[in-house]
């Protein structure tokens, strides 16, 4: 099937192809086909395989870059935050964080403080308000600070970063992009030096396909460097892959209802901990990331142990152990590297490279995507006169119809998530839902039918794709969602369409993916 839908894309003419399915490539896929571009997008795994489903899930001003002087990044990404969370109701909610304050750190109040108004000001709008200790005791019961005096209270951004990249696609798709997984760009196409295309491997030829398009955009994230070396006159990388991973706790066990910003007790490097969609996040580390870029980033039992002391820290009562974990998840960031020597004083800024006429996105951030990609295709404007990138950004969604009612069988507020995530598909997901599967799979804000749509329409090649990415059952229940397998299978083994063996077969490398990637590592030396 893969290999058909790409012979089909070898034999046509195309204006731009995108290398990379994560949210920078959906988006530039999306502001290409908008400004009537034949455009096509390659991913060589899954949509969103990348950081763009593994993130800190904040569409965010980020306070620390603005700390360390990164202005641009912070000007950038509070505007969109601000236009973002206009415009994605139901996929990104405003979310309360709490910033502790303590007596006799004077300093750092002052700095959070002058922080926070910038903040507002580049918003325009007034987020900030203190509150008294009285108030944080009443919100954090459980949190054990000594020398605590009250805090300040904020809002960014929450969404579901994969669901976020795949209602990006779904709009570029319906502005006529062409958007493709399993599809690994191996080459480039050149004539004479300039790059005029790209080679992609497929199943069912040992050589790979050319595909030739007038301009290609690599939007690889942390790879980007594999797919420079291919035209860079420099061999040096200039990416630093990052990793950052996170904890996944059950609410009963980590009861926490807001965000609340933690510095760890070693090295002063705030985290948070964060409800999200039913379960309760801890994050998440910075480090640079020596594992093999072509396997899944995994937790190390370093990170995990670094993770859980802050919660242990903090609250101490909850008495939280490895044993609390039910799933971890790590990312990779693809930061552009200047040789600091404190991974975290990296900029988060973004850079576009043009050369032999290959564009290459590197660093960013998820909430800056549409912000980038309008930077990347600026780039290529000469070739393609007739999009229009000056003036205000165009909106990102199109808005589902207004004059929907909520149906019975859900609450405003999962019919606002699913409108969110799906756009106009939600209301033909509930039409077509089977009795009964209107229903919360337990544990999380995910319902069954949306197991059976996204496994009859969104592209799902391997059982990893439906449970990590279109819903996120690989990361809020423990096992990858293992003892509700049968469930799962009966609901949509018949959408996708696999027979038994297949249906055991992925199965097996789901379960294999999660157990490797997603879960808490055996400490060393034990015999786990
Ligand atoms: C732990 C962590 C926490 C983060 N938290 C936040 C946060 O809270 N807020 C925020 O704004 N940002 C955050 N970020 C940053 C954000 O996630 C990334 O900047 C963003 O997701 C990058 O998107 P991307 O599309 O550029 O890269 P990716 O999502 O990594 O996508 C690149 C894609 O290219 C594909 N690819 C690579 N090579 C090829 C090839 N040869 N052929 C075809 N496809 C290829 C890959 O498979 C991948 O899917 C975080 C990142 C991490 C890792």
């Amino acid at each position: 099937m893969r290999s058909q839908a790409l012979e089909l894309a070898a034999g046509q003419a195309w204006d731009l192809v995108v290398i990379g399915g994560g949210i920078t490539g959906a988006s530039v896929l999306r502001e290409a086909a908008r400004s009537g571009l034949r455009s096509l997008l390659l991913e060589q795994r899954d949509f969103a395989w990348g950081a763009s489903s593994r993130s800190g899930k904040w569409v965010h001003g980020g306070l620390r870059y603005l700390q360390q002087g990164q202005m641009n990044v912070t000007w950038h990404s509070v505007r969109q935050r601000e236009k973002l969370c206009h415009e994605l109701t139901g996929l990104i909610d405003m979310q309360p964080m709490l910033w502790p304050l303590y007596k006799g750190q004077l300093a750092d109040e002052v700095l959070i403080r002058a922080g926070l108004f910038v903040y507002d000001l580049i918003a325009g709008k007034r987020w900030r308000r203190s509150m008294p200790l009285a108030a944080v005791q009443q919100a954090f019961p459980d949190l054990h600070a000594p020398h605590l005096k009250g805090g300040i209270c904020f809002y960014e951004g929450q969404t579901d970063d994969a669901r976020m990249t795949l209602r990006v696609l779904q709009e570029a798709r319906k502005a006529g992009g062409v958007a493709l997984n399993y599809a690994p760009v191996v080459g480039l196409h050149r004539e004479g030096n300039l790059v005029r295309g790209v080679q992609v491997a497929t199943s069912s030829a040992q050589e790979p396909l050319r595909i030739q398009a007038k301009q290609v955009i690599a939007a690889t994230g942390a790879w980007s460097d594999g797919i420079r070396a291919h035209v860079a006159h420099d061999k040096n990388s200039r990416l630093r892959p990052l990793r950052g991973s996170h904890l996944v706790f059950d609410r009963v066990r980590l009861p926490i209802d807001a965000t609340i910003v933690l510095k760890h007790p070693r090295d002063r490097r705030p985290g948070f901990i964060a409800p999200f969609q039913g379960r309760v996040i801890v994050g998440n580390t910075d480090l640079d990331h020596d594992q093999d870029m072509r396997k899944e980033a995994s937790i190390t039992p370093w990170e995990v142990d670094y993770l859980l002391e802050t919660v242990q820290h903090y609250f101490p009562a909850l008495q939280i152990g490895r044993q609390d974990i039910i799933a971890t998840f790590s990312g990779v960031r693809p930061v552009v590297d200047s040789g600091a020597s404190d991974p975290s004083a990296e900029s988060r800024d973004h850079v576009v490279w043009h050369e032999d006429e290959l564009i290459t996105i590197g660093g960013g951030k998820l909430t800056t995507f549409q912000h980038i990609a309008l930077d990347a295709l600026q780039r290529a404007k000469a070739k393609f006169p007739q999009m229009k990138l000056d003036g205000p950004p165009g909106p990102i969604l199109t808005q589902p119809n207004p004059s929907l009612g909520v149906p019975d069988s859900l609450s405003a507020a999962q019919w606002q998530r699913l409108q969110g995530r799906y756009g106009d598909a939600a209301s033909a997901m509930v039409l077509a839902a089977e009795p009964g599967t209107l229903t919360l799979i337990p544990g999380t804000e995910t319902l069954w039918a949306e197991l059976v749509w996204c496994a009859a329409h969104e592209d799902v090649q391997h059982l990893d794709d439906l449970l990590l990415r279109r819903t996120r059952i690989g990361i809020l229940l423990a096992e990858g969602g293992r003892s509700y397998m049968p469930r799962i299978r009966e609901l949509t083994q018949p959408a996708l369409g696999w027979a038994d063996d297949q249906w055991h077969a992925e199965e097996a490398r789901y379960l294999e993916i999660c157990r490797q990637h997603y879960s808490v590592p055996p400490v060393p030396g034990s015999d786990a």
